[in-house]
């Protein structure tokens, strides 16, 4: 186990610092965390101006929901009324079933994100440590922030996660280790022996969160599914989400898959009743849909080829993306980069000098972004 001093510790290491607005004017009352301020912004995609605009920068999927999803929502309508089941049993049989994991197993919560405040709320506090690659997704350093806890970033190495540093920063104060395969915003994805070598590295007492927001998009069968890996390792927690292939991001459900022991305290951690009844109901009518939204997901997946393919033909470096994006390292080049495509209708997402993740989009979409790449100059 390495120095923990070796990898970039805290939050201001963390994505783009925000502005303080209204933190740091006026009287400091009422008293909150001294930190706050300094605390780095979750940087949303930029919403797209009109409808002629092209939103490429929030991972979404640009297909509108299944008729018969929308018809599950409908029902709900209704009675928006009522609460919605606060355990979620419909759809967590489902999942089971399909999953083949037992119901105890599951969690079901607001998006994957809302799981990951929760896992991190009941493994990580003050003086606790939160190791993660980076870059990576930009919630991790926030949600370890929020729980008193430090963040412990581990570069990447050729825009992928660099596992044998990543296990070097566990520490006895260790707490989590995030593996987001693929990762976000490179779209990489580690393969099975390394990650099995991973686990194998990591000590039982140190909780592995493999989040797998993107893992329909994968086709390469040496990129494990994290749920075959979770089976005989107590210490692993798997997390999915409906917002990506499943294009529900605007109802917010997600879910973890752990051993009990993760579960339990998930649940005892999480706000109660946070998944809505329209988000259940279209989660379940989206299981039941699995196989149409499969062709959409190999559409996508066809559309991300053909656009690292165009890119790379224009002389771009594009890492191997497993997931519904692709990432261009454009360095300072980057926010010239992303006002191009502005202009050509395409929000894309840039980070700082570092690089712009795009989204694959409509075939449209995808073709006015192949075009101002291959005009823009560099
Ligand atoms: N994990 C990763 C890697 C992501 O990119 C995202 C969405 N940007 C999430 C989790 C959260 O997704 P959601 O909360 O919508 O399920």
């Amino acid at each position: 186990m390495s120095d923990p001093n070796s990898a970039t510790a805290g939050p201001t290491a963390g994505p783009t610092a925000g502005p303080t607005d209204g933190l740091t004017d006026g009287p400091a009352f009422p008293r909150l965390r001294a930190d706050v301020s300094t605390l780095p912004r979750y940087v949303p995609g930029k919403a797209a101006a009109d409808e002629f605009v092209d939103k490429l920068s929030s991972n979404e999927n640009p297909y509108p929901p299944l008729p018969s999803v929308i018809g599950a929502v409908e029902s709900w309508l209704g009675r928006l009324n009522r609460y919605p089941d606060p355990s979620s049993a419909e759809l967590t049989a489902e999942l089971s079933a399909r999953l083949g994991v037992p119901a105890d197993h599951l969690v079901l919560g607001t998006g994957s994100v809302g799981i990951t405040q929760h896992l991190v709320a009941a493994a990580a506090g003050p003086g606790d440590e939160v190791v993660f690659a980076w870059r990576s997704f930009e919630a991790y350093p926030l949600l370890a922030w929020a729980a008193g806890a430090t963040s412990v970033q581990v570069p990447l190495r050729d825009e992928a996660h660099d596992l044998d540093a990543l296990a070097d920063a566990v520490t006895d104060r260790t707490r989590i280790v995030f593996v987001c395969n693929p990762n976000n915003p490179t779209g990489t994805a580690v393969r099975r022996a390394e990650l099995e070598r991973f686990l194998d590295r990591v000590p039982p007492e140190v909780l592995v969160v493999i989040d797998e927001a993107y893992r329909e998009f994968v086709g390469d069968e040496e990129v494990p599914d994290g749920i075959e890996l979770y089976r005989d390792r107590p210490n692993v927690a798997v997390l999915r989400t409906f917002s990506k292939a499943y294009g529900l991001a605007a109802l917010r459900v997600g879910y973890a898959v752990a051993h009990p022991r993760v579960t339990a305290a998930l649940r005892a951690c999480s706000v109660p009743l946070g998944v809505s009844g329209p988000a259940q109901a279209a989660a379940l009518a989206s299981l039941r849909a699995t196989e149409e939204l499969r062709e959409r997901v190999a559409d996508l997946v066809a559309e991300r080829e053909r656009v690292s393919a165009g890119l790379r033909a224009e002389g771009y470096e594009v890492p191997e993306s497993h997931a519904n994006f692709v990432w261009l390292r454009l360095g300072s080049r980057t926010a010239y980069f992303a006002d191009a495509c502005e202009a050509a209708g395409l929000m894309v997402r840039p980070f700082g000098d570092e690089g712009v993740r795009i989204t694959i989009g409509s075939p449209d979409a995808n073709d006015r972004l192949l075009k101002t790449a291959a005009h823009w100059d560099r």
